[in-house]
Parts: structure tokens; sequence; C-alpha cells
């Protein structure tokens, strides 16, 4: 009988970290044939496939195509845990750097997520948020204007990149943000402004 939260059993969970171990020489050959160093900023740069729409370097192995940075954290780090996310400090997706890398997840603080042990968070960028109030966005807005990494900021509220990337790319907090296709920048709308004040 399978233990309510768990979405692998014991046995299964052990299969799957042999059979990912296994694997992890070939992915690591296919990985260090196609990387292109960066010296400015340090990224490792992926040079392999890589879908157009997404940005994301692309491997395939064993029939399964994975993210090129997903199979750098594995070859480093281990396995991915169930429902986290590959993030990028540097915000170069096409970064296989595995110093660039951390996990996250849109919904949850990874720390949180980390000490809880829960493997499923729930989907949908307004979790991504939930630290952070309608105020603070007008700022954030104006900090990424001015060229700050989603990083930094996601440090100072104490967020993930990803949510503060996901309110770059209009993600979350749509309601009160617009965008200027004219500047190619997303700014706070008036209501923001009040919330704000
Ligand atoms: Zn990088």
């Amino acid at each position: 009988m399978s233990k309510v939260g768990f979405k692998h059993s014991p046995k299964s969970l052990a299969k799957m970290v042999v059979k990912q171990r296994s694997r992890v020489p070939a992915l690591a050959t296919r990985l260090y044939d196609r990387i292109e160093f960066d010296p400015n900023g340090g990224c490792w740069l992926w040079t392999g496939a890589m879908p157009t729409h997404t940005g994301y370097g692309t491997i395939t192995i064993g029939g399964q195509t994975i993210g090129a940075h997903r199979a750098s954290w594995e070859i480093h780090h281990g396995a991915l845990p169930d429902g986290l996310h590959v993030c990028h400090k540097c915000d170069v997706r096409a970064c296989v750097n595995p110093d660039h890398l951390f996990l996250g997840t849109p919904a949850d603080n990874i720390h949180d997520m980390m000490v809880k042990g829960r493997a499923n968070p729930k989907r949908g960028d307004s979790h991504a948020s939930r630290k952070l109030h309608s105020s603070d966005i007008p700022a954030i807005l104006a900090r990424l204007a001015d060229g700050e990494s989603c990083r930094c900021i996601a440090d100072s509220y104490g967020v993930t990149d990803c949510a503060i990337n996901a309110i770059r790319r209009g993600k979350s907090w749509r309601h009160i943000t617009f965008f200027d296709s004219d500047q190619g920048v997303r700014g706070a709308n008036n209501s923001a402004h009040e919330v704000a004040a």
C-alpha cells in the first residue's frame, strides 16, 4: 500500500536512483563536449541542441530529453527531487555551470521546501510571489529597469529569483503591471502606486 504524500514507493525510488546514477558518466561526456566558457561571467554556455522557444539547452539520453542545466545538476549534485526546478543565479538560460545553478520552485521558498520535505508543490505563478506584497512590485520593477539582476533583488526580499523573473516576464502580478512594448519594459500601473503609497 502506498503511503499518502509519497509519489514513489521506496523500492521504485531506489530503482530510479540506481538508473539515474548509471547514466551520469554518459551525461557528463555529452555535457562537457558541448560547453563554451564565458570568461566574463564565468558561465558555461551550452552549444548543443537548444529549442529556440525556450532558450534552454537539451540533452537526449535513453530516449528522454532533459534540460542541459538539469543534466548538469544531476551530474554534479545528484538526482533532482520531484517537483523542484533548476534555476539560474546568473539568469543565463544556456548556462550549465553547476555553481550558477540552484534548486527552486515557483511555489515555495527553497529552504522551506527542503525543511518540510515536500515533493509536489502546487503549480501556479500566484504562489511564486506569496512573500511579496503588491507594494513591493513597483520597487522591484524599478530595480529590474535599472538592470539589477533577479538574483540580487530576490535575495533582498528573501524569495527565489524565479519569483522575480516571473514578475519581469509578466507571469505573476500581472494585475498591477503593464508592458510597454515601445520601451520593452514592464512597469507598475497606477493602482500599484496607490497601494505603495
Ligand atoms: Zn551562468
